[in-house]
């Protein structure tokens, strides 16, 4: 059931949030052992449900009464554990609400619990978790992609209607893909990051998982807007720059020189054949060119560290959760965070402090920072002459548990394709389209220009219809 059919079916009196919810824990008992994809069930859910059902008996009617949907377990929900999938915060419990959380709980959705995720949102196939790997609901050997594959899994499993992820290079589109379902990252600033744990601040959105891009764009209109809590959220006015008028027919560019090596035989043939099925839905193709995008990836492995080895340093065993007893305060630091951080999080942390530090920034950090304005500037140029701009979301389907685990550049390498919308700060969605020859999803991925968001729900409607 999609959140839209939901909705009309409670309308309708057809059912109740109470039964779709009872149907949903049911499921989640049989399926979550196999998947791993909630790290908690709230205890309150059938509560929750039963007061969204007196409402709607109330006559209320809000946008999403009584809609069951999953959070990743980096979004602060008040009460509860937020761990961040890290054992560092195991006991951490949230004390006030993100602000995405407040808005979906002012829109009336049940939250049904905490998905999860690569520690700290770091990683490409979820298996950075401290307390596993998702597995992919369409082959259990396989990951489900990551950092946000609770979320992903769990809403392909039909464990929740909908979900929140945190996309700070590609961590919503890439387990979409890997999942078969749509996956938004929001231009950056379009959603607040109030209440939720920083990766890398320049680059971490809060997105919408759904079924359909009508579910997902409904997720997407509930949770964004400006928020004084968060510096960065902008204020969207209507004459802010967006055509008024759409027209039904988009110009698609498609950057040829950046398909090159290393991008899965069968992903290039099923993107061939989706750009085909636009050609003939009235769309124009051309080739693009954004000649710094090469540079992405080595840009995002330098800035994200650098950003992510500064938030890190808060949990330092004072103010945040696990803490261990060294012979001195910096034993101290040292231990906790020694014994509660995880493999990837502290090459993060390594990486990060080495490109800042004095003799090497400018030589890393600096030149990064260059380039990615090089980037911002290849996407604006093209942004003049197409509406969107498409590419596949990864260059391969969903890889076996313990592929790309002992190298780590080839897991940085999945993130190829997602990184430039984070860089540039431009929306991109992960669409469903189709399956490989072992039953695999593969993933469409659409870029826009900044708050642009509805050219990309409107390509999303032409493919999945
Ligand atoms: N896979 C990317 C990484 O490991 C993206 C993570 C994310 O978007 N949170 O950094």
């Amino acid at each position: 059931m999609t959140i839209i059919e939901a909705l009309e079916k409670m309308k309708k009196r057809k059912t109740t949030s109470e039964q779709i919810v009872k149907d949903l824990l049911a499921k989640i008992e049989t399926e979550n052992p196999k998947l791993n994809a909630y790290l908690e069930v709230f205890a309150d859910v059938l509560e929750q449900a039963k007061r969204a059902d007196e409402r709607r008996r109330d006559g209320e009617d809000l946008p999403l009464l009584g809609i069951p949907l999953a959070i990743k377990d980096v979004i602060l929900v008040k009460d509860k554990i937020a761990t961040g999938a890290s054992k560092i915060l195991a006991n951490y419990k949230a004390s006030y609400d993100a602000t995405v959380i407040k808005k979906l709980k002012e829109a009336g959705a049940v939250l049904i619990g905490k998905t999860n995720c690569d520690e700290f949102a770091m990683g490409g196939s979820n298996e950075n978790s401290a307390f596993g790997p998702v597995r992919n609901p369409y082959d259990l050997d396989r990951v489900s992609g990551g950092s946000s594959g609770g979320s992903a899994a769990a809403l392909t499993a039909g464990l929740c209607l909908g979900a929140l992820g945190s996309d700070t290079g590609g961590s919503i589109r890439q387990p979409a893909s890997f999942c078969g379902v749509v996956g938004l990252k929001p231009t950056y600033g379009a959603v607040s990051r109030y209440g939720v744990m920083a990766m890398a601040s320049s680059l971490d959105q809060v997105g919408p998982f759904g079924q359909t891009i009508e579910d997902t764009e409904l997720l997407f209109k509930i949770i964004s807007g400006h928020d004084p809590l968060d510096s960065t959220s902008q204020k969207i006015t209507e004459d802010s720059p967006r055509k008024t008028e759409e027209s039904s027919r988009l110009k698609i560019g498609v950057p040829e020189s950046y398909l090159t090596d290393g991008v899965n035989p069968e992903v290039l043939a099923n993107f061939r054949e989706t750009l085909e099925k636009l050609k003939q839905a009235g769309h124009t193709i051309t080739t693009v060119d954004l000649p710094s995008l090469k540079y992405s990836l080595a840009c995002y492995y330098i800035i994200m560290p650098a950003e992510a080895s500064t938030n890190l340093a808060r949990y330092d065993g004072v103010r945040y959760g696990a803490y261990e007893a060294g012979d001195n305060l910096f034993q101290d630091y040292a231990k906790t965070r020694g014994q509660n951080f995880g493999a990837e999080v502290k090459r993060r942390i390594m990486l990060g402090t080495y490109v800042l530090s004095a003799g090497y920034y400018d030589a890393y950090y600096g030149r990064a920072v260059a380039v990615r304005k090089l980037i911002q500037a290849d996407f604006e140029k093209v942004f003049k002459q197409v509406d969107v701009i498409v590419m596949p979301t990864a260059p391969t389907t969903a890889f076996k548990i313990g592929e790309k685990t002992a190298d780590p550049l080839q897991m940085y390498l999945e993130d190829i394709f997602t990184v430039p919308a984070n860089l540039a700060g431009v929306p991109a969605i992960s669409i469903p389209s189709g399956k490989d020859s072992q039953g695999l999803p593969f993933g469409m991925q659409f870029f826009a220009s900044h708050f642009r968001e509805n050219l990309l729900f409107k390509i999303g409607r032409d493919i999945m219809k």
